[in-house]
């Protein structure tokens, strides 16, 4: 059963909680969406998220977000726009729809693309078409962009590693085009879903009697899933699960196999005690405990990790690091340790331990039982 919300936004914002990496463990383990807020209008806590007043409705707290937690409104790309050879535009709503570049599709903001999502639209587009951002000049003077970086910079920067990690031709990978529209037709805010609507008619009106064409010849100042279907399944990380999706397909189509680093890793050195708090607190399950045979330890899938840091945080000995590790595919899964099973000596318990001696259930008692009386005469 999933526990989602909306959250008190004009433009769509919703909430899984049972996918937010802060609710399921703590805020240490993420605030990643807090941060990427333009406005500093989200705020993480146990319970999740809460949105305050200011929402610009651009999405970046979602583009943000490693595990699919929050998703927007209007990020659904029509399946007209995968048809023909033309390349792909992507631009944001705050273009009039008769002035978008031809073919292109608007989505909200450019900065509430995830990676999975730019992956399944160069997945669609194929080798032959380039994906193209248009930034119509707006960017640098939106309260969402107007940082250092456009705000879909980080996802481009990935997904640009990732397909030149998998050998896409470097002319193919998708790009930032700056073609600007003078300033003044573009409005200062991103339009709600409701004003986009409204917006469409009234520029197409606009449009027809020739005021926007008349707009267009100004002077342009300088510049600076494909989300088919839910993008919520039953899964709690259904965004980890789109993009390991797009990048086997895409690894596929190259024949080759998925490189390694495209996400983080965890290694662990001999001073591992088989504590097991970092599969307790890893807050997406890259890291679990398994029993065997043979033995049982910690097991690590890469591709859910996604870079918290709280395991290596909470080992109490430090045995912990975040450091890619070679030949560590995104969709393996290795085990990280694995102790043989003894039998303490003192409780006949089969435990799984690197030494011989009493398990740590009878390590704690004698401790105890030193502390209080003070002597070794163990019972
Ligand atoms: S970025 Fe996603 S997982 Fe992290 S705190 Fe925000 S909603 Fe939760
Ligand atoms: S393995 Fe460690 S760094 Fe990766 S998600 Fe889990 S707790 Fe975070």
């Amino acid at each position: 059963m999933t526990d989602s919300k909306k959250l008190a936004s004009r433009y769509g914002l919703s909430f899984r909680r049972e996918s937010c990496l802060a609710a399921r463990s703590s805020p240490r383990a993420c605030s990643r969406c807090a941060e990427a807020c333009p406005a500093r209008a989200l705020s993480v806590s146990e319970r999740g998220v809460d949105l305050a007043h200011g929402c610009l409705g651009c999405g970046c707290c979602v583009a943000a977000c490693p595990s699919g937690a929050l998703s927007a409104q209007g990020y659904r790309i029509p399946d007209r726009l995968l048809e023909g050879n033309h390349a792909l535009t992507v631009e944001c709503w705050k273009v009039p729809p008769p002035l978008l570049a031809e073919g292109a599709h608007a989505v909200p903001c450019l900065g509430g693309l995830t990676a999975a999502d730019l992956l399944e639209l160069v997945l669609a587009a194929g080798e032959g078409r380039s994906l193209v951002l248009m930034d119509r000049g707006g960017c640098a003077s939106c309260r969402a962009g107007g940082q250092a970086q456009p705000p879909v910079a980080t996802q481009l920067e990935f997904v640009r590693h990732a397909l030149t990690q998998l050998g896409w031709p470097q002319q193919g990978l998708p790009a930032l085009r700056c073609v600007p529209l003078p300033s003044p037709i573009l409005p200062v805010e991103i339009p709600t879903p409701a004003e986009r609507e409204a917006m469409g008619r009234r520029a197409f009106f606009r449009f027809l009697a020739g005021k926007a064409a008349e707009a267009a010849t100004l002077e342009p100042p300088p510049c600076g899933s494909v989300r088919h279907g839910a993008r919520h399944g039953e899964q709690p990380f259904p965004e980890r699960i789109r993009l390991l999706a797009a990048l086997e397909k895409l690894a596929a189509l190259r024949s080759i196999p998925l490189p390694d680093g495209l996400f983080p890793a965890v290694s662990v050195s001999g001073n591992c005690q088989n504590h097991g708090v970092c599969a307790g607190v890893c807050p997406t399950g890259a890291l679990t405990g398994y029993k065997e045979t043979e033995g049982a330890g910690v097991r690590f899938e890469p591709w859910l990790c996604v870079g918290c840091g709280l395991c290596a945080r909470s080992c109490p000995e430090g045995a912990l690091d975040l450091s890619p590790v070679d030949g560590l595919g995104p969709s393996a899964r290795i085990r990280l340790t694995r102790f043989p099973w003894r039998e303490c000596p003192s409780c006949q318990t089969r435990f799984p331990s690197r030494d011989e001696g009493i398990c740590p259930g009878c390590k704690r008692s004698r401790s105890l039982f030193d502390d209080l009386f003070g002597g070794k005469n163990h019972p």
